[in-house]
């Protein structure tokens, strides 16, 4: 019997989306988001195949494993973990496999540690590539194209330790219409966006639904950017979650702020039990957003948007971004106003990054501006991989840091906390459930003792979470489950800000 052992690579580092606080708090390994993309490659393994999944953000690698072959996927904060497991497992004598989208957005990077590199998406290329293993008569490369969604099984979440993530994930669509300089999913998955039929994710939540998931993230690049499938489709969900025995999911996923000009999609999606959004505002300089492409959000007003959303219980995560060509020194100050303007107390903070296989990679590789000691383009908060225009590198770096180190201390963070509960609207979505969950309640636990450790760094600590408590438990104590995944956040952030060095305690302060 053929024998594979599926690699999900450790993410390199896990800044704002991570879950590190909790493997270094003594908890053990912890995902944010259970690992799709390895219970989805799964799926297509044929039965007559050993399988065995690692994800190494939940369990040590096993480099003596007695597989035949190895598989590795991953994103390209993965690629350096994905290649460095692919030298060793080579040394060791295995066949080894990468796809994924660093494999297929880098494939010249990829191709000297592999046997067999896959680019594109499994879903057409996996009986051949599943034959030709079996057979031991391997093609050097598959190429999978941008597949029909309705081929997609539902993962193998029976073989993944779903005890150990926080969120259960689905995938309901592929791609995104816009052409963000800086993004590469139009490159690995297309412009056009590619849908699963509401079945099929009903399918996949009931499954999540049975392990004990009860916060879905629903995995898609633009969830919204075909605004009548995203009706149809929420219409399904609605009717799904109410009728759920045990008490909903709460849903969270990510759209392009024009979503918000839509108060009657907003609505939906707040009856479907959405609770949070990932949208990416990035910044306060037209300039910059007109140089990257980012139309969708240019010529609105970014506070009054997200607090749209907010009118509906649906809470804004926001990425923000420093040092396009448009952006000089002043940009510092602009982006910290614009941040103490709005009512979203995670941003995801970085350097602009040229990502591989994205329009930005391909500008800067033309014009000189990568940094050959950066090769990955991996999207860390404290360094790029380019040159910048309208500063030096230092002063690019050390403004992000200062930035950082402003937006994230307790008073600032408090004070956007508080602007949130402010305007959050009434929950309009399934009636919640008290009922404890089994696999879920150990991490409920560890979550509480990690927010709770908020308090040990330092007055400044315990006095913004006295202030946002009492003010939830005056006026919005149905909004507590938003607040602790904002405060979860919050100690993840400082934890990995704290390991950079910054924010100090404020102890005594
Ligand atoms: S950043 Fe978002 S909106 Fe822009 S191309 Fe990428 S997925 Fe689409």
């Amino acid at each position: 019997m053929t024998a594979i052992y599926l690699i999900n690579p450790r993410a390199q580092p896990q800044a704002y989306f991570g879950a590190d606080i909790y493997a270094d708090s003594g908890f053990g390994g912890v995902q944010l988001v259970a690992d799709l993309t390895i219970a989805t490659v799964a799926a297509f393994v044929p039965d007559d195949f050993t399988l065995r999944l690692c994800d190494e953000h939940l369990a040590a690698v096993d480099l003596d494993t007695e597989a035949d072959i190895v598989a590795l996927t991953g994103k390209t904060s993965q690629a350096p973990r994905m290649l460095e497991l692919a030298d060793e497992f080579h040394r060791r004598g295995k066949l080894v496999v990468i796809g994924g989208p660093y494999a297929s957005l880098a494939p010249e990077a990829v191709r000297p540690h592999c046997d067999i590199l896959v680019q594109g998406e499994i879903e057409e290329i996996a009986p051949a590539l599943f034959a030709d293993l079996r057979s031991g008569r391997w093609a050097a490369e598959y190429r999978g194209s941008q597949a029909d969604l309705s081929l997609t099984p539902i993962p193998r979440w029976d073989l993944y330790p779903n005890s150990r993530a926080l969120i259960g994930a689905v995938q309901t669509s592929r791609g995104c219409p816009f052409t963000c300089e800086f993004c590469d999913v139009p490159t690995y998955a297309g412009r056009r966006q590619r849908h699963k039929a509401p079945t099929q994710v009903l399918a996949e939540l009931d499954v999540l639904y049975g392990l004990g998931y009860r916060s879905v993230f629903l995995a898609d690049d633009n969830f919204t950017a075909s605004r009548a499938r995203a009706r149809e489709l929420l219409t399904a969900l609605a009717a799904w979650n109410h009728s759920r025995p045990h008490g909903p999911v709460a849903f969270a996923t990510q759209m392009s702020v024009d979503a918000a000009r839509d108060d009657d999609l907003l609505q939906m999606c707040a009856k479907a039990g959405l609770t949070v959004v990932f949208v990416g505002l990035e910044t306060a300089s037209e300039d910059s957003l007109r140089e990257t492409g980012k139309r969708q959000n240019l010529g609105i007003d970014p506070v009054e948007m997200v607090g749209r959303f907010l009118d509906h219980h649906i809470m804004v995560i926001s990425g923000l971004i420093v040092g396009f060509d448009a952006d000089g020194p002043d940009i510092f100050d602009r982006q910290r106003r614009f941040v103490d303007s709005a009512p979203v107390p995670i941003f995801s903070l970085g350097a602009l990054v040229a990502s591989s296989g994205s329009p930005l990679h391909r500008r800067m590789a033309h014009s000189g501006r990568l940094l050959p000691d950066q090769p990955y383009g991996t999207a860390q908060p404290w360094s790029t991989n380019i040159v910048p225009k309208g500063m030096s590198g230092e002063q690019l770096l050390n403004g992000l840091q200062q930035l950082g180190t402003d937006i994230y201390h307790p008073r600032a963070f408090g004070d956007r906390m508080l602007r949130m509960l402010e305007r959050l609207g009434p929950y309009t979505g399934p009636p919640p459930s008290n009922e404890a969950v089994a696999p879920q309640t150990s991490l409920g636990r560890d979550t509480a003792a990690i927010v709770k450790s908020l308090a040990g760094l330092g007055a400044e600590e315990r006095a913004m979470l006295a202030r946002v408590g009492r003010y939830a438990l005056r006026h919005r104590p149905d909004a507590l489950p938003l607040i602790q995944t904002c405060l979860r956040f919050y100690a993840q952030i400082r934890h990995v800000y704290a390991q950079a060095g910054f924010l100090p305690t404020t102890e005594g302060a």
